[in-house]
């Protein structure tokens, strides 16, 4: 199974859409969404839920009041002012390093597993879809990442590709996000921000070594931007593998929950249809050196 994960250097460059559109111009495939923080490719991709978990990414102490002696040695050994005056534990502040468990002369203190997130695995007419959902301001999500692409592997049968709507920025949910796969598509905006966030994140692809493609999104918007962009990823050696124009009918199909190869534009559908054929071609290419 060949493995493709779009990513941006931040939210909103248009990596869902385009993933939500190759969910159903592309055959033989499994999906995942990796984007944890904040997924959305559910919305526009229904199915039947298989299998669903609770994801326990953090710990948390917990203080037994009744072997608790009141000695205060946990108190002054938390960094973190977790526990209060009344001995009890400040949960929000807790940050589950131990360290009062350790000091605890009646080991009244012990570390418990705490619920951060859900994963799910799905069964729709596109294909098996592997998504994630991490609690607000919680921790571990680079881990959960790492969680949805083993569901994948645990569901997967004899599919030619896992496509994959990977987390945006250059952080740790980014480098789960592309850890082992083949390849990873840029999604990219003609902005100014949109352009140094597409080289941040191209680095973060050359780092660890994997080719990476560009689209350049929304690229009539600004023609001059879009020239820059494509010499940079000329003299760098990233082939941009498609352009997609700014198209009103998208956004209209996004606020119908559908994805813009369903708004029936027949100029887009076929900006993606060759976006996919450009990349196959590449990845074959790649194949062969
Ligand atoms: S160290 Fe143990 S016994 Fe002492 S106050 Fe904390 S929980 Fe209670
Ligand atoms: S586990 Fe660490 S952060 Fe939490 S209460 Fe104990 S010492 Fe403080």
């Amino acid at each position: 199974m060949k493995q493709i994960v779009f990513i941006s250097g931040k939210g909103g460059t248009g990596k869902s859409t385009l993933v939500s559109s190759l969910s159903i111009l592309v055959q033989n495939k499994m999906l995942a969404d990796c984007d944890v923080e904040a997924p959305n490719l559910h919305i526009l991709i229904e199915g039947k839920t298989l299998k669903k978990d609770d994801y326990y990414g953090a710990k948390e102490a917990v203080i037994d009041p009744s072997l608790c002696v009141k000695c205060g040695l946990c108190r002054e050994t938390c960094r973190f002012g977790a526990i209060n005056e009344e001995f009890k534990l400040i949960p929000m502040k807790c940050e589950g390093c131990g360290a009062c468990t350790l000091v605890c002369p009646k080991k009244a203190i012990r570390l418990e597993e705490v619920k951060t997130g859900e994963t799910s695995i799905c069964s729709t007419p596109r294909g098996t879809f592997s998504h994630a959902l991490l609690d607000i301001g919680a921790e571990g999500s680079g881990r959960l990442v790492t969680e949805v692409r083993e569901y994948v592997n645990k569901y997967k049968k004899d599919e030619e590709w896992l496509i994959v709507d990977g987390s945006p920025g250059i952080g740790c949910t980014v480098i789960a996000s592309i850890t082992g796969t083949d390849v990873v598509v840029v999604v990219s905006e003609p902005t100014k921000s949109g352009q140094s966030d597409l080289e941040r994140v191209l680095g973060v692809a050359r780092h660890f070594g994997i080719p990476a493609f560009v689209c350049i999104n929304k690229y009539d918007l600004n023609p001059e931007l879009t020239l820059e962009i494509e010499a940079f990823c000329e003299r760098n050696g990233y082939p941009v593998i498609g352009k997609i124009p700014f198209d009103p009918s998208i956004v209209k199909a996004l606020q119908e929950f559908k994805t813009p190869i369903e708004a029936d534009n027949e100029r887009i559908t076929k900006e993606i249809k060759n976006l996919w054929e450009r990349l196959v071609e590449e990845i074959k290419k790649l194949e062969t050196v």
